[in-house]
């Protein structure tokens, strides 16, 4: 049956659920404040992230965020704040932070990457839209022993979920990235990974979705839900009043801001992330992760990216100039032949990714509200799963069995 559904935010999570809903004959509207130029699902590094299977909250990263909070420089980043949502959400990373959660929590985000992946290459193969999109995996470059240690141990567990993973000797790295002049000890290299440029895929996208009659509501902010009998009666936006018979809350960072309208509170906080664009040859080829560094590097059309930081900070996009340094210097510690320009890190934009406190994004519907899916929360991997969530929103929308389990991804799970 066709439905009429409203999507409140049109970054790759929104945008890919229109892509399947109106696929499945839904007459979708999205509604976004800004003007589909920036943001998260703009400035990320491209990653389609099946090696990310480790989510944010292993145990270790709480005493490297309260180590990390005093140098300005570090790559994690969680300003202390009086704010109750913020408190809470810390008690319930730590919480998270377990390593049975965290190895509970592996073969979900394993699962639901392969099959994100899967359905990227599927888009890529239509005829819908033609986009920059490669699978030649990932090198996860390393400086020092202990690093290269801790990688290979992370390697050898993704093996056992099935990935295709090497340790790579110096020599093996230079051999497929004859000209990066990488100064490393190694890499781990997983070949279930791909990438892709976010610029080039977006305004695709939504070209597209506009050619199949989705309706598109920019620079238009939703600043109210009126709810009545457990049903969204009306979306109130700065401009009009708006009703559907389903809702879509793919506000990113934001989300929260909404369902606390109906009494629902989904811990999200902002992490704020910073990319850097050369425009220049860089010899590189091969997407990698500079460990010690954790910076992000992606070959995308036409350019190199360098991405990195995890600033949970609050929502604001102030650039810290202090963190776009630290991700050149990485640059060039790590690829002899690289020098950031100035003109280069003054152009640098940043995005804010919705991290949950346990790593898993928000996939489905609320007991609060019968015609609300909620679809975000995708932390580090929101361009990856992209694909995964609209398909399995359109699933839940269309009253359909999904495609994967939904109870980890549950909106209204405590911690
Ligand atoms: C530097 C960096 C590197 C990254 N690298 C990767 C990577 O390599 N691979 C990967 O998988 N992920 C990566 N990510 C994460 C990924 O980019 C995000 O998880 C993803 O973009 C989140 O998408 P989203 O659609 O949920 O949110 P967003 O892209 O933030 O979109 C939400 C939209 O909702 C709109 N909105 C909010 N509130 C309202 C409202 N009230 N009314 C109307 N509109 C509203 C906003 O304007 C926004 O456009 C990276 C992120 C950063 C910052």
């Amino acid at each position: 049956m066709s439905k009429s559904v409203i999507i409140i935010g049109g970054g790759i999570i929104g945008l890919s659920s229109a892509y399947y809903l109106q696929k499945e004959g839904h007459q979708v509207t999205i509604i976004d404040k800004s003007n589909f130029s920036g943001g998260a699902s703009y400035v990320n590094a491209g990653y389609i992230t099946p090696s990310h299977f480790v989510s944010l909250a292993a145990p270790g990263m709480i005493n490297k965020g309260i180590k990390w909070m005093f140098n300005s420089a570090s790559p994690f980043y969680v300003k202390p704040r009086l704010d109750t949502d913020f408190i809470k959400w810390t008690w319930a990373f730590k919480k998270s932070s377990t390593a049975a959660k965290v190895e509970s929590a592996i073969p979900i985000i394993k699962d639901i990457n392969l099959y994100s992946r899967d359905l990227y290459e599927e888009i890529k193969k239509s005829s819908d839209f033609d986009f920059h999109y490669e699978r030649k995996g990932l090198l996860m470059c390393y400086q020092t022993d202990k690093v290269g240690e801790e990688e290979w141990k992370i390697g050898q567990r993704g093996i056992k979920e099935g990935l295709g993973v090497k340790n790579l000797s110096v020599k093996d790295v230079k051999a497929i990235q004859p000209n990066a002049n990488l100064n490393v000890k190694g890499a781990v290299y997983y070949d279930s990974d791909a990438h892709m440029t976010p610029s080039d895929f977006m305004p695709q996208m939504i070209a597209h979705l506009k050619s199949k009659g989705v309706t598109f509501f920019e620079n238009e902010e939703v600043k109210d839900i009126d709810v009545a009998s457990g049903l969204i009666s009306k979306v109130v936006t700065n401009k009009q009043e708006l009703t559907a018979d389903e809702v879509v809350l793919a506000a990113g960072s934001w989300s929260p801001l909404i369902t606390k309208k109906i009494g629902l509170k989904i811990p999200v906080q902002a992490g704020k992330g910073y990319r850097i664009n050369v425009n220049r040859e860089t010899g590189i080829t091969i997407p990698a992760i500079l460990c010690e560094a954790k910076v992000a590097v992606t070959p995308m059309e036409g350019f190199t990216r360098f991405a990195g930081t995890m600033e949970v900070a609050g929502i604001n996009h102030s650039i810290n100039p202090v963190r776009v340094n630290a991700i050149a210097n990485a640059a060039k510690k790590y690829y002899r032949d690289v020098d950031i320009t100035e003109a280069e890190k003054t152009n640098a934009e940043c995005g804010l990714r919705p991290c949950t406190p346990d790593g898993l994004p928000y996939i489905g519907k609320s007991s609060k509200c019968k015609n609300l899916t909620i679809a975000t929360g995708h932390a580090m991997m929101g361009w990856s799963l992209g694909p995964a969530t609209g398909k399995l929103v359109t699933e839940v929308i269309s009253d359909k069995k999904t495609s994967l389990n939904l109870n980890p991804f549950h909106p209204d799970r405590t911690f």
